[in-house]
């Protein structure tokens, strides 16, 4: 079994589009074991994107992350970290599959409904940069 974080974005959450996000990967096979809805502050976002900190778009970005609340979930399948990827699809929703959640929902490379980790180093820091052993018993 493999864990991932996952996030619904922003945009994501201000659209109405949790309830769908989340049933796409219940309907996946994919089990939620932690979810948390917080809003970031700017050094959190930058912190969490600080692989991101040289690129031109990690102002905007994270200022982005900070425009509302997020809701945060700790995943859990065989391989959920690809399986998760493959639902939110390319980056950029131009370049996304048919299907996916980007491609269906996404207005932009920027405001792209979601975050999912994208190795297991990644998935490991990330799912402690927002929950704790405890909320993780589930
Ligand atoms: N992003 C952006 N412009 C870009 C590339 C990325 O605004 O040209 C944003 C976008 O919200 C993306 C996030 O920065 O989801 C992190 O980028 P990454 O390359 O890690 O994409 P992801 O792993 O989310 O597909
Ligand atoms: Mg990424």
């Amino acid at each position: 079994m493999e864990r991932t974080l996952s996030i619904i974005k922003p945009d994501g959450v201000g659209r109405g589009l949790a309830g769908e996000v989340i049933g796409r990967m219940e309907k996946a096979g994919i089990r939620i074991c932690a979810m948390k809805m917080v809003r970031l502050t700017i050094e959190q976002a930058r912190m969490f994107y600080a692989v991101h900190r040289e690129r031109p778009f990690f102002d905007s970005v994270t200022r982005f992350m900070t425009s509302g609340p997020i809701i945060a979930m700790v995943l859990e399948a065989e391989n959920v970290i690809k399986k998760n990827r493959d639902l939110m699809g390319a980056t950029n929703p131009e370049q996304a599959l048919p299907g996916t959640i980007r491609k269906d929902f996404a207005s932009d490379v920027e405001k792209n409904i979601v975050h999912g980790s994208d190795g297991p180093e990644t998935a490991a820091v990330e799912i402690k940069f927002f929950f704790s052993d405890l909320e993780m018993q589930q």
